[in-house]
């Protein structure tokens, strides 16, 4: 049976980025058919909502999209359109690989590692918060769960062993948040017991972060809470030369979204200056999920092969090159 993916082209940059997307998987000969889908400020132009009624029906159907980044416009009745879907369809699975690219600007080379944040649960449901009347205190409740914990670690180490990888270590503070973070370690142990075969390592969330930054490449995949996994998944795209090259899943048990990291880049829209390759990267782990590793294998070599030339690179890499004359770049190479 053919796949379909729900495409959603976003706001801003979002446009060019999936033309030139598109144009890539084009070259691969995937079979895959696409089906368009409005979220955002677009869409809301268009149908009068953020996200339409017919954007989730294709996603329940597809249960894969590939989508550029959107506009949240203020007082828009979410906080954001992203944690709305996430929710929508309990996209548990924030999956974000973090991989040295050749001529970019970074401190490190030879990073291969992946982070995988749980999306759902923890310290970014708020729950309760509140600011007293006289705006002395805050509060913010943090929430876990052993089935949250149990299926972001679990996915981890499926993940490792998938992919052939030899490590996943689990990013705590349970030293001092006993309750919640210790809830998560506890389970994380347990999970990994059933893996002896893959290395499982603990680490605190501050000594982690010191550790990525002196010596990334002892890590293979990190896996953590909301709000670590946040904070640490734009460390590791720091580490390798930034949002441009960064790529994440949200991933659930029905449906997954493929998306660039990076926003919607209002100061460079339409000019055909934005770097294509986030939401490219992101295509390939589509296509991982969808059964195809060797034409995501195919992708990423191309990607790195025009990166290794400097051919038509964008502004952001030094270069001078359009969004889709890089696009035909790595076109030529696949
Ligand atoms: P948003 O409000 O949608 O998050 P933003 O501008 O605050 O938008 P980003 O879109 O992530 O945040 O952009 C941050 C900076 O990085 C901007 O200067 C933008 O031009 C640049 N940038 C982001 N994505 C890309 C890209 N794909 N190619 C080139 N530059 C990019």
């Amino acid at each position: 049976m053919t796949q379909t993916i729900t495409v959603i082209r976003g706001d801003g940059i979002g446009p060019e980025i999936m033309d030139a997307t598109l144009f890539v998987l084009d070259k691969l000969n995937t079979g895959l058919q696409y089906e368009d889908a409005d979220a955002g400020l677009v869409a809301l132009e268009k149908h009068g909502e953020l996200i339409p009624a017919a954007t989730l029906e294709s996603i329940t159907r597809n249960k894969v999209a590939l989508k550029s980044p959107l506009t949240t416009p203020v007082g828009g009745g979410f906080s954001s359109i992203n944690v709305a879907l996430r929710r929508q369809f309990d996209l548990y699975a924030n999956v974000r690989p973090a991989i040295s690219f050749p001529n970019t600007k970074s401190r490190y080379e030879n990073i291969n590692m992946i982070t995988v944040r749980e999306n759902t649960e923890g310290a970014y449901l708020a729950e309760g918060q509140e600011v007293s009347a006289d705006g002395e205190t805050a509060f913010s409740g943090t929430r876990i769960t052993r089935k949250g914990s149990e299926r972001i670690v679990r996915y981890a180490f499926e993940l490792a062993k998938s992919t052939g990888r030899k490590k996943v270590t689990a990013v705590h503070k349970a030293n001092i948040i006993k309750s919640t973070s210790g809830l998560f370690l506890n389970v994380a142990r347990e999970v990994a017991a059933q893996y002896p075969e893959i290395e499982f390592q603990e680490m605190i969330v501050d000594n982690a972060c010191m550790q990525l930054v002196m010596r990334p490449e002892q890590f293979d995949i990190l896996v953590t809470t909301n709000l670590f996994g946040d904070i640490i998944s734009d460390l590791c795209a720091g580490l390798v030369g930034g949002l441009g090259l960064a790529p994440g899943a949200n991933i659930g048990k029905d449906a997954a979204i493929f998306e660039a990291v990076h926003g919607t880049a209002p100061d460079i829209a339409g000019q055909g200056k934005a770097n294509p390759v986030a939401l490219m990267l992101a295509a390939a782990q589509m296509l991982d999920h969808v059964g195809q590793p060797e034409n995501a294998e195919r992708l990423r070599k191309a990607i790195v092969a025009t990166m290794e030339a400097k051919d038509s690179l964008t502004g952001d890499l030094g270069g001078t090159g359009t969004t889709m004359g890089f696009a035909q770049a790595i076109a030529s190479r696949i």
